[in-house]
């Protein structure tokens, strides 16, 4: 498969997207939820994209107006040289959106660059304390944090592991935590004091003054894993008790997608440093960032710190043109209202989905935040025992939706489900509709 598209992409002259993911069809035009390829087919986009990013949907005007008029005023220039209003601007919307006392933005260009760059903030954070030797990371098994070295070895991704190894030193994994597959008789709340107990007896392990920081979504995107709402708010205590930073890494989910700003807002704990790409501008122009409290800024910046911060500058950190975009994908889903129609409608969708499979003797679990809605397919809900991986179950699933011209995804046998924010009741009526229909099929034929 592998080998397969690699020779695909060299036929095509991709070379940048060496992925399996690059053997779709050909898209030529996309409107709302809508993408079109080049034999004129129209697929209804319940992916937002397909990775997440075109939060605001495809074709919008505004973001294109306000990307032109900064092009044409100031298109770029240089942060060693000059700053710039769009990015202060932004890095002050951004500060403003919550009360997690966020300050700081790091601009770069991608979700990868964001989490690379929040880990150099955490070990600036560390440095400028007088710990350098602070330099490891946790990172939980089933996550995705990108893919430069540091990303994937923060990713619990095997092929990148394996192709781009020897990873970066210093990545230690954690357990997800993961409430569908909780052993038999615990509460969701004692699984969630156990995941965390867990975590704390690795830091031990490994020995704290080693650890920099952990990198974990609130809401691990991949398979859509809402945790138990103590599970966060012991990861903060544990991180303040041995002073380790949490990364949040909210680039899939970050910016409306559960609902919320940020996904660490349902739970009621706040983030020492945030990512965050994809949606902060739609997908419309690359931008990543990292995003830190004062708290972790005053440390490296202060007065007292003790040696100065070193965070890699890219040539297009804080590029105006893309934080023209990002304030215009903010102005929208503001004037537009759309957190509470992403929270209503999604909500909605979860619950379609629950009635529809209640009982169910292959749909395990439906979980979700918002637009971030996960359907786990097993062979038997009674027990939650998996399907044979050799069925490719998920895989049929997606490839059957497809066929049908909607776009969803499966992790394995969790049917995912990412559509925009700007997802109206009747499209999400067809996307429930479309997704159950090829679900259906598909489990009929097994
Ligand atoms: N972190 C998370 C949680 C992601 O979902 C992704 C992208 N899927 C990344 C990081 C990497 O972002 P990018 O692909 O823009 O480098």
């Amino acid at each position: 498969l592998v080998e397969d598209s690699i020779r695909f992409v060299w036929r095509h002259g991709v070379a940048a997207a060496a992925t399996r993911e690059a053997r779709g069809p050909l898209a030529v035009s996309a409107s709302g939820v809508h993408v079109t390829d080049a034999d004129g087919r129209v697929y209804l986009d319940g992916l937002s994209g397909g990775s997440a990013a075109a939060t605001l949907g495809h074709g919008r005007v505004d973001v294109a107006d306000a990307v032109h008029a900064q092009m044409t005023t100031l298109h770029w220039v240089s942060l060693r040289t000059f700053i710039n209003e769009p990015s202060i601007e932004l890095g002050r919307r951004i500060a403003g959106l919550t009360d997690a006392g966020l300050q700081t933005s790091f601009f770069v260009s991608s979700g990868s660059e964001a989490v690379e760059s929040a880990t150099q903030l955490a070990k600036s954070y560390h440095r400028a304390k007088g710990n350098p030797e602070r330099t490891k990371f946790l990172y939980r098994k089933t996550g995705y944090h990108g893919t430069t070295l540091v990303g994937a070895s923060a990713s619990d991704n095997q092929e990148f592991r394996t192709w781009f190894a020897p990873l970066a030193p210093g990545f230690v994994e954690l357990d997800a935590c993961y409430p569908y597959r909780r052993p038999d008789g615990m509460t969701e709340e004692e699984y969630g004091d156990a995941c965390a107990d867990a975590i704390e007896a690795t830091i031990l392990a490994e020995g704290p003054e080693t650890i920099a920081g952990i990198l974990a979504e609130s809401i691990p995107a991949a398979l859509v894993l809402v945790p138990p709402a103590n599970y966060l708010r012991r990861l903060r205590e544990i991180c303040d008790r041995y002073d380790i930073l949490w990364i949040d890494d909210e680039v899939f989910i970050g910016v409306g997608r559960t609902g919320r700003w940020f996904g660490f807002e349902h739970f009621g704990v706040t983030p020492d440093i945030v990512t965050s790409s994809k949606g902060i501008t739609g997908g419309y122009v690359p931008l990543g960032a990292a995003i830190a409290t004062g708290r972790v800024m005053e440390t490296i910046y202060g007065d007292g710190a003790a040696t100065q911060a070193k965070v890699s500058g890219h040539t297009y950190a804080a590029h105006p043109t893309a934080c023209a975009a990002g304030l215009a994908v903010l102005d929208a889903i503001e004037k537009e209202h759309l957190l509470e129609s992403t929270a209503r409608i999604g909500e909605g969708m979860i619950e379609a989905f629950r009635s529809r499979y209640a009982g169910h003797p292959n749909v395990g679990d439906v979980r979700g935040k918002g637009f971030l809605i996960g359907i786990e397919l097993v062979e038997d809900a009674g027990t939650k025992a998996p399907f044979a991986k050799q069925l490719a179950v998920g895989r049929r699933v997606m490839d059957r939706a497809m066929e049908q011209n909607f776009m969803l995804r499966a992790t394995g046998d969790v049917i995912t489900l990412f559509p925009a924010l700007v997802t109206t009741q009747q499209d999400a009526d067809d996307m429930v509709a479309a997704t159950c229909r090829a679900i259906d099929e598909v489990l009929g034929e097994l």
